[in-house]
């Protein structure tokens, strides 16, 4: 495999960005090796910049549900930005995204654009807090909410912890608004909610954890968190930034069919351009200013080119059977890899070494024997070294996955059957031989 390009590339990248990248997953730190440059991506394949060519399961890190460069986003973006790229003024465009968002979600009534996840999250803590008229706020170990000061937290040690900061320069004051529990664990949270009785603002999870591995949540679970925070007169926001239009239309909330008290929204919401959103009741969502006297704005909040490829790849999205297809696919990328690595998942006796989790069109490889993995500490801790092998492995063999083994992966509508059925083989075998991909 030829890297000549990408290396130099990298090397030039190292003079101008920290660690040679905008965002630091990109670096492969976690994997080894050096960042691949992409040139170019279409349908479910992408390029590289020395002409390698892959089939992509990391899609972006999830935005991109109609695969790369998809006729009709690209087609909206073109005619769009030939009439200008922003005004700082309202757009039609803005109506009719949250037109066709608010009409096919009945958990919201109200919706306000930013430009990502980060900041959608940040907005809706914000929001919470404002409404509650409480600073704390409860997050769990083993969930991602982007890089704002309040959700750069995590556990200490013991049951219910105000976190350590995950980030040198956030003030102890932040933290010490934060609350931090494990996952899947409802003594944590009682005992949260009676040592902070009447101080905290909401709880913020990610409904179907999805960027620390896969960690799927039982319905009990997360019905006894809207509980609890009823009780409580707390707010319940489902960060579903990876989740949302991902788990079908309406996502975890439609899932599981629980109203959250907010709901956060990022990566597909866009088509590819840079989009959050975060949305609410009518009347949690005006609090939020000019209407009420929480401040959040933003000079390209609801950029017309950028509401133009939301709503080119939301009307895919709501056509008749496509989630239905999505997780067909999946379900058969993943069947043909366990019959190829020869685990057959229900085989008494037989030890499982890799399980693959999914929900929809996410998938997660996982290097384990247990049948369920539901929490952040039962993630085994050799299995990061098990898959920086599979990694490059896979790109040796024309597989594009994010470089984490904490990441998940992604189908999208452009992955084709002979995509599935090609990669699955890779996959499959290198499973099968993961000891001795440890030699290579
Ligand atoms: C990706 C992600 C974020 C952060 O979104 P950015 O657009 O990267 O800022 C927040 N929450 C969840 C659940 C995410 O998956």
């Amino acid at each position: 495999m030829k890297k000549d390009k990408s290396e130099k590339l990298f090397e030039k990248a190292k003079n101008y960005f920290p660690g040679g990248v905008n965002s630091p997953v990109r670096a492969f730190r976690s994997v080894g090796g050096t960042p691949l440059f992409i040139e170019r991506g279409k349908g479910s394949h992408i390029w590289d910049a020395d002409g390698n060519e892959y089939i992509d399961f990391c899609c972006s890190w999830g935005p991109l549900i109609l695969g790369h460069a998809n006729p009709k986003v690209v087609d909206a973006i073109k005619k769009t930005v030939e009439k200008g790229s922003s005004f700082g003024a309202p757009t039609e465009l803005e109506n009719k995204l949250a037109e066709l968002i608010l009409t096919n979600n009945k958990f919201i009534e109200k919706i306000r654009f930013v430009s990502s996840g980060t900041e959608a999250v940040m907005s809706a803590i914000r929001l919470a807090r404002g409404f509650t008229k409480r600073n704390k706020i409860l997050k769990f170990e083993g969930c991602y909410h982007g890089h704002s000061d309040s959700l750069l937290v995590k556990a200490g040690s013991g049951l219910v912890t105000f976190g350590n900061t995950s980030s040198a320069g956030v003030p102890e004051a932040f933290v010490n608004e934060t609350i931090v529990c494990p996952l899947n664990n409802k003594d944590a949270v009682k005992e949260a909610f009676s040592k902070f009785k009447n101080e905290i603002a909401c709880i913020i999870i990610e409904p179907i954890p999805a960027n620390n591995g896969l960690l799927l949540q039982d319905k009990d679970y997360i019905q006894f968190l809207h509980d609890i925070c009823t009780e409580n007169k707390s707010l319940l926001i489902f960060d579903e930034v990876i989740s949302g239009f991902r788990i079908g239309f309406t996502g975890a909330a439609g899932h599981y069919n629980i109203r959250p008290d907010i709901i956060t929204y990022g990566k597909i919401i866009g088509g590819g351009l840079p989009v959050g959103a975060y949305g609410a009741s009518a009347e949690i969502m005006n609090h939020i200013s000019p209407e009420g006297n929480v401040y959040q704005a933003g000079t390209l909040s609801g950029n017309p080119v950028a509401m133009a490829a939301g709503i080119a790849q939301l009307t895919e999205c709501l056509k008749p059977g496509f989630y239905a297809s999505l997780e067909r696919k999946t379900q058969f990328l993943i069947e043909e890899i366990n019959k190829l690595q020869g685990i057959i998942p229900i085989t008494i006796g037989k030890k499982l070494q890799v399980k693959i989790f999914s929900i929809g069109s996410i998938f997660w490889i996982a290097f384990s024997d247990k049948e369920k993995i539901q929490s952040a500490e039962e993630i085994a801790a050799d299995s990061i070294k098990h898959f920086r092998k599979m990694h490059h492995a896979l790109l040796e063999h024309g597989v594009y996955f994010g470089p984490s083994g904490y990441e998940v992966s992604f189908v999208s509508k452009a992955h084709t059957v002979e995509d599935l059925r090609k990669s699955a083989e890779v996959i499959g075998k290198i499973l099968k031989n993961i000891h001795s991909v440890e030699n290579m």
